[in-house]
């Protein structure tokens, strides 16, 4: 359920009380989880003027999604929509958020895709897992590290709204006593977190597994590190590893829009040594 104090807008009719029903019992999102959408972080300066971290990225990510399912996006009206939730976010005085852009192909009656921008406070367990770090345990994705080669109607590296398999993933590390999980393919290879990016440490060299034919996302935040890593000493590369390259690396990252780049402290039951400084270096080259 929404709080009252959350922001919602709907693409075509603009801000919305945020209670409101905005989804029909046909709508494909519903149904078939037939559609994209994007998680990302909102800021609110000593001003108490609104932003979005990565917007540009974002958008360009939503667009690409939304041309991988042929459902229209015109990222011109996406951002006015943006624009004006943002706007109202910053205005209830309230700080940091998430927002979810979501689109569907929405009621098969009428074929008008949803789009849908809700802004909403962050979540509380985010600034304790960022001070504690995370415990990992790897789970199997039951896919080759290469199964999304040549087959575009997989959807690899599309952000779709069908995260049941990742959030299964997730109730599954709970059970076993775990924050998040790790998927790795059937030949063993690390590919990505139900919803983050997996980055490792080793000497001054950063690493993250390849997109394209292992099919994971491309993530917004993790291309911002690499892109500004170099200029601060690091090496950054592009590559596919075991779990017991993760264990040999010097630190173990999970890394996504709101939560941020977040260290895995203990991966597999084995405690991880903290880097506290390469931490801290990361987070700010991370914007956080
Ligand atoms: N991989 C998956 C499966 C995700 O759901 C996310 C988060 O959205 C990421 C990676 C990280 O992406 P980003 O940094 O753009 O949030």
């Amino acid at each position: 359920m929404p709080e009252s104090s959350d922001v919602l807008a709907v693409l075509g009719d603009g801000l919305v009380d945020p209670v409101t029903p905005v989804a029909r019992v046909d709508d494909a999102g519903l149904t078939r989880g037939d559609g994209c959408f994007e998680g990302c972080r909102v800021l609110v300066d000593s001003h108490g003027r609104g932003s979005v971290d990565k917007l540009d990225a974002h958008l360009a990510r939503m667009s690409r999604s939304a041309a991988a399912l042929d459902i229209a996006f015109d990222v011109d009206a996406w951002r006015r929509l943006v624009t004006d939730a943002v706007t109202a976010w910053a205005a209830t005085g309230q700080g940091e958020a998430a927002m979810k852009l979501l689109l569907s192909r929405g009621p098969a009656s009428t074929g008008a895709p949803t789009g849908l921008v809700w802004i909403t406070a962050l979540s509380a367990d985010y600034s304790g897992l960022r001070r504690r770090g995370l415990t990992v345990v790897t789970l199997a994705r039951g896919v080759g590290s290469d199964a999304f080669a040549d087959s575009p109607w997989l959807l690899g590296s599309v952000k779709t709204l069908s995260y049941a398999i990742n959030m299964a993933a997730q109730r599954e590390a709970a059970r076993r006593g775990a924050d998040d999980a790790i998927f790795v393919s059937t030949d063993g290879m690390v590919l990505e977190s139900p919803t983050g990016s997996v980055v490792w440490a080793a000497g001054r060299t950063l690493h993250t597994t390849p997109t394209g034919a292992t099919g994971i996302l491309a993530g917004t935040t993790q291309q911002l590190l690499f892109h500004r890593a170099p200029s601060a000493g690091w090496q950054v590369r592009e590559t596919l590893a075991t779990v017991d390259d993760l264990h040999e690396a010097d630190v173990v990252w999970i890394i996504s829009s709101v939560r941020g780049p977040v260290d895995v402290v203990e991966l597999d039951g084995k405690t991880r040594q903290r880097q506290p400084d390469t931490d801290a270096e990361i987070r700010r080259l991370c914007g956080f």
